[in-house]
């Protein structure tokens, strides 16, 4: 790793490598380009840092708690803890970009905040930081999702956010970001497209990276409290891979710690069961920009799967792509059954129910602790599983 990575990626264009950049049309791009440089000139003032800071401690309840798993631990070998961004208010990781993304848009001048959501995360957590700020929300979520995650469509609605149905194609995520950067290019002057994840065109994924920094900056720091070293083996689940970029993004110079990336395979290899995009995906371009992509035969994102909502998308961060490539991070797959069965163990050993999305890193851990016995493993939880357990418990039943 150059030891200067944060100024070496991405580029001035926005390329990690050979992935990220702007594939969108030159009405947009002009728009991009003003949002790279107000984030540019804006992030880094005073006014900007310290507003964050305090929004940060004050209202979110960072920093949020690392912790050790004991009775995990003592079942399935090796030192497992948690960075519990369960306990960030609204419940995951996202409000950490979605306050940012607020913030800036307030700094901009801009009335509304538009985005897609999947499991409804997002949604909720941009809905959370438009009634923070005072500013109209739009969100735009497709309608398997919505039956799905029905308690986070009435939070959204309850936060005063408009939610948008999307009926279009598999009716997921890849479908409602379509369906919301449409709306963003019809007035693109007055609002703001604040994407959910480490994705998009530049500067997107570096801005979502940038404000999940806090994630890893946070849990390095208190791991190495608690323990006095760095941790053997860094882990979190990849979706667009906004939570595992925040954690990550603190190890990446330190050579001593190995990093996993965690996709899922839903409930097969085959195409369509699962979202294993790094695994099986070639490079291609997806919502304006280059990555590792799930595709059909004519080169089109292909449908994708997975029991977790926020985990099912063709694509994947530019950043991850090239981690990828550099064999600085190691991306693997967890299926269906092996979150749902995390999810049910850390329940009932640790009494944190997790999201379906973090269940797939803690599988992981699983695996890696009966591997390695003597090794400390870091998982970010990326959020908790409230959203999940009706869908849970009428799927997979209670195990015994
Ligand atoms: C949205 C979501 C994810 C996946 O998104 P990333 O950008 O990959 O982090 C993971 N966990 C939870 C709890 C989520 O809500």
């Amino acid at each position: 790793m150059p030891k200067n990575y944060f100024k070496s990626y991405p580029n001035e264009k926005g390329f990690y490598e050979s992935y990220g950049g702007a594939f969108i049309p030159p009405v947009l791009e002009k728009e991009m380009e003003k949002i790279t440089e107000a984030y540019f000139s804006i992030s880094k003032s005073h006014n900007f840092i310290s507003e964050l800071r305090s929004i940060r401690k004050h209202y979110q309840g960072r920093p949020t708690p690392v912790y050790f798993c004991n009775r995990l631990s003592n079942k399935y070998g090796g030192r497992i803890y948690l960075k519990r961004e369960d306990l960030n208010h609204t419940g995951a990781h996202k409000l950490n970009h979605c306050m940012g993304e607020a913030l800036l848009a307030k700094h901009l001048g801009k009335k509304k905040l538009i985005a897609e959501t999947g499991a409804g995360q997002h949604g909720v957590a941009l809905a959370t930081a438009a009634a923070y700020f005072g500013l109209e929300c739009e969100i735009h979520m497709g309608e398997v999702d919505m039956a799905k995650e029905h308690p986070n469509v009435v939070r959204m609605e309850i936060l005063g956010a408009k939610v948008i149905p999307v009926s279009e194609g598999l009716k997921t995520l890849k479908e409602a970001v379509d369906s919301a950067f449409n709306a963003y290019l019809e007035d693109p002057v007055s609002s703001l497209y604040c994407i959910g994840s480490v994705v998009g065109p530049h500067p997107f994924p570096m801005m979502v990276r940038d404000f999940q920094r806090v994630v890893g900056i946070e849990a390095k720091e208190q791991f190495f409290e608690m323990t006095g070293e760095l941790p053997d083996k860094v882990v979190a689940c990849v979706g667009g891979g906004s939570n595992a970029m925040g954690i990550f993004s603190a190890f990446l110079e330190d050579d001593e710690c190995e990093i996993y990336g965690v996709e899922p395979s839903g409930r097969s290899l085959d195409p369509g069961e699962h979202a294993a995009t790094m695994t099986l995906g070639k490079p291609g371009v997806i919502h304006g920009f280059k990555c590792y992509l799930l595709q059909d035969e004519n080169g089109d994102p292909a449908p994708v799967y997975s029991v977790a909502s926020g985990l099912d998308y063709p694509g994947v961060g530019p950043e991850h792509s090239m981690l990828k490539d550099l064999k600085k991070v190691q991306y693997d797959t967890i299926n269906d059954k092996e979150a749902i069965d995390a999810f049910y163990e850390l329940s009932r050993l640790e009494g944190i129910i997790p999201a379906l999305e973090s269940a797939h890193a803690v599988a992981y851990a699983i695996k890696l602790a009966q591997q390695n016995p003597q090794k400390s493993i870091f998982v970010n939880l990326s959020g908790r599983g409230d959203k999940d357990i009706d869908y849970v418990v009428d799927t997979y039943g209670l195990p015994e």
